[in-house]
C-alpha cells in the first residue's frame, strides 16, 4: 500500500455516484513523483514478469514506470477499436467500459506477445474487472502467462478482485477504496 496515494485519495478525490475523480494527479494531470512510487510498489510485488501490459489510455504512465522499476522490461497497450477487425494480425477481446457503459473491443497485435512471456497486467482503477479480464484474454490467445494484475486504485466494493482471483490470478493494488458514501471515500 502506498501512504502518500491513500492520503491523497481521502482528501482531494471528487466521487460521481460510483465514479472516484482523480484527474488532477492520475488521470488527466500526473504526480510524477506518485508516478515512480506506483511504480516501485507494483513492480515488488512481480520480480518475474517479462513484460506488461496495459490498456489505453490512463494506464500507460503507471505501466510504463512499472516497466522501467523491473529493469526496462517492455510494454505494450492494448489498442481501443470501435470498428470490427478480421485481419488475423491481432489478439481481439471484447470488454464493458464501466465509466463509458459501453461495449468495445482492444487489439495487441501478435508480435508483441509471445508464448513465453510472463505478463504483468497494470491498470490505474479495478472496478468490475473487465478490462483485465480481456487483457487476460489476450495473454491466454497467445500462450504466455499472466504473473499478475497489478493496479493504481482498487474500488473494493465493486467486483473486480473476485473476478479476476477466482480466474488464479495474484492482485495487487497500491491502494483499496472500501466505500463511497455521500461523496466521501473510505479506505481500507
Ligand atoms: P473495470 O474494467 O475493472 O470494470 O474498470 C476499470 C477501468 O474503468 C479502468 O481502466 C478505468 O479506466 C475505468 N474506471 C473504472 N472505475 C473508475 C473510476 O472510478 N474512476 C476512473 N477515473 N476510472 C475508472
Amino acid at each position: 500500500m502506498l501512504n502518500k496515494l491513500r492520503e491523497k485519495i481521502i482528501t482531494e478525490a471528487q466521487v460521481f455516484g460510483e465514479i472516484v475523480k482523480i484527474d488532477h494527479f492520475l488521470n488527466h494531470q500526473i504526480d510524477t513523483q506518485l508516478l515512480d512510487e506506483v511504480g516501485v510498489d507494483i513492480a515488488k510485488e512481480f520480480p518475474n514478469a517479462t513484460k506488461i501490459l496495459t490498456i489505453e489510455t490512463s494506464g500507460i504512465a503507471f505501466a510504463s514506470s512499472v516497466a522501467r522499476t523491473l529493469d526496462y522490461l517492455p510494454l505494450v497497450f492494448a489498442k481501443k477499436v470501435e470498428s470490427s477487425i478480421t485481419t488475423g494480425e491481432y489478439y481481439l477481446s471484447k470488454t464493458y467500459s464501466f465509466t463509458k457503459k459501453r461495449e468495445y473491443s482492444v487489439r495487441v497485435d501478435k508480435r508483441f506477445i509471445s508464448e513465453n512471456d510472463k505478463v504483468l497486467i497494470v491498470d490505474d482503477f479495478l472496478a468490475n474487472g473487465e478490462a483485465a479480464s480481456s487483457l487476460i484474454d489476450i495473454v491466454n490467445q497467445a500462450g504466455a502467462e499472466v504473473v499478475g494484475i497489478g493496479i493504481v486504485v482498487e474500488k473494493g466494493f465493486q467486483k473486480g478482485r473476485k473476478v479476476l482471483e477466482e480466474k488464479g490470478h495474484k492482485v495487487y493494488s497500491c491502494s483499496i477504496i472500501e466505500r463511497v458514501e455521500n461523496g466521501q471515500v473510505y479506505m481500507k
